[in-house]
């Protein structure tokens, strides 16, 4: 079913999560088994992020290259699937602009229509960490309107090469993403909202945020969003800082402010264990603020862990 028929059909704030593929190298069975728990909050959907292959290159005695696949986290696809075969809930993979040219978004485009897929989230991607701004394919896209387009040209039956013969169409209902504190990349709010627009034109029908930790930030969000004339539904993305780590990898990162109030109780903290307790507590009041606002659905990045995430439900649903 698609993501806007589980948002229209709510009465009330839907709870979701996103996933990570594992490692390669690590079972899928731990991943399912950990997400189970949180299958008590009834979620219509689960997301399933993409990892874009990067290349290494080891230079042999013989002065020849050898290349290396770093692919880190494989699989978004199939877990796709076993998500579906197992919970019985929609599963949507994320897909990028960056590793692939039109004929393979074509081709995986296919491949998901026939597991049973029904949404997609549209993304550009990053730049491989070798480079330092995002480069297409050749032949690929630049952005992500442009990866939207090509999805809901699918739909509407046009294939790359015109000599293809339709006798169905696919239905991919597509979702972007949006930044309440801006992408990096753009120079200003409204250059982004600008190219955000494009997506939403384009026929993308509704938005994910970034993660967010003042929820102010996305309330003035949603503002300019429906300013520029766009009436999706716009999820929160929510994210529990759970480790000293993420107090600077988060904000380095995903290009977003903690508030001075989060900060100051986490400058307290000494453990990962006090530093999970304030971010589940941030974000309990977080979300809690946010149903009140009756936000379409609670969407949160569990990195494929589910105790932070699950603390959280138990208290808000
Ligand atoms: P775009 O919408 O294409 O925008 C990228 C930048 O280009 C923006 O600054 C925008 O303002 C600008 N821009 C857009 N169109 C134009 C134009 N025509 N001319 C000039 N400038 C333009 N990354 C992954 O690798 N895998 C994932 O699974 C993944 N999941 C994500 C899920 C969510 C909810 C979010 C918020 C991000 C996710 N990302 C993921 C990260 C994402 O790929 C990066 O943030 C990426 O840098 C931008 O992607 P985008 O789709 O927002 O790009």
């Amino acid at each position: 079913m698609k993501i806007t028929e589980h948002l229209s059909n709510a009465d009330k704030t839907l709870f979701s999560f996103e996933i990570l593929p594992p490692l390669k190298g690590q079972s899928l069975k731990d991943l399912l088994e950990g997400i189970e728990p949180l299958m008590e909050f009834k979620p219509p959907f689960v997301d399933v992020t993409y990892h874009r292959e990067e290349f290494i290159y080891k230079k042999h005695p013989n002065g020849l290259l050898e290349k290396i696949s770093t692919k880190k986290r494989p699989g978004t696809v199939g877990i796709c699937a076993a998500i579906m075969n197992k919970f019985h809930i929609d599963a949507v993979p994320h897909l990028l602009c960056g590793g692939f040219n039109k004929e393979e978004t074509e081709n995986a485009l296919i491949d998901l229509n026939f597991i049973g897929v029904d949404n997609v989230l549209a993304l550009r991607g990053d730049a491989p960490k070798t480079e330092g701004k995002f480069v297409p394919e050749l032949d690929g896209h630049h952005y992500a309107s442009e990866l939207v387009e090509q999805i809901v040209g699918m739909n509407n039956g046009k294939y790359l090469h015109e000599e293809t013969e339709t006798s169905f169409h696919t239905d991919f209902c597509v979702g972007v993403a949006g930044y309440p504190e801006k992408h990096f990349e753009a120079p200003s709010m409204k250059f982004d909202l600008k190219y955000l627009k494009e997506k939403v034109d384009k026929g993308a029908e509704y938005i994910v945020t970034q993660m967010f930790f003042d929820n102010q930030k996305y309330f003035e969000f949603v503002d300019k969003v429906r300013e520029a004339g766009l009436d999706v539904p716009v999820i929160p993305g929510i994210k529990p800082i759970t480790s000293v780590n993420q107090i600077t990898m988060l904000p380095r990162t995903f290009f977003l402010d903690l508030p001075d109030p989060l900060m100051d109780e986490l400058e307290k903290c000494k453990t990962n264990a006090e530093v999970k307790e304030v971010g589940i507590e941030w974000a309990i009041q977080q979300c809690k603020e946010l149903v009140k606002a009756n936000v379409p659905s609670l969407h949160f990045y569990t990195m494929s862990k589910a105790s932070a995430t699950y603390a959280i439900a138990k208290e808000v649903f």
